[in-house]
């Protein structure tokens, strides 16, 4: 049983064939702009579990520091995975087809939410970084 995902166009899809893990929706200000929205909501793939099925040539990576950089579809925008070096390190849950098989573990960085974001649910919220 393997989880499929794709961008907003369809250009580009993905398969993974581990269970996610770590999910967590970061609240901070450079999320939201990553993210379009309130908060990230992003997990962590097992290393080679993930393979592109579709649209690889359609990606943009935009290097964000510190050997980190996300991968969005040229075409239409939808933010897809972070990479960490040259590796798929998570997906954004959003570009998930179906049940990602994980619900959102922990909100982090809750101290710097938007004005506007009304945070539900009862996974724990961490003011910043969460404890190691
Ligand atoms: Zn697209
Ligand atoms: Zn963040």
């Amino acid at each position: 049983m393997s989880i499929t995902g794709g961008c907003f166009c369809g250009a580009i899809a993905y398969e993974i064939r581990a269970p996610l893990r770590a999910a967590r929706a970061c609240h901070c200000s450079r999320c939201r702009k990553v993210f379009s929205g309130a908060s990230s909501a992003y997990a962590e793939v097992v290393p080679d579990a993930f393979a592109w099925t579709r649209g690889e040539d359609c990606l943009t990576v935009h290097a964000v520091g510190d050997g980190w950089a996300l991968a969005f579809c040229s075409r239409c925008g939808s933010t897809l995975v972070g990479l960490a070096g040259d590796a798929v390190h998570g997906v954004t849950l959003g570009t998930v087809d179906g049940d990602p098989g994980v619900e959102i573990q922990m909100h982090i960085f809750v101290d710097s939410r938007a004005p506007w974001d009304h945070i539900g649910g009862d996974a724990p919220r961490y003011p910043g970084r969460p404890p190691p």
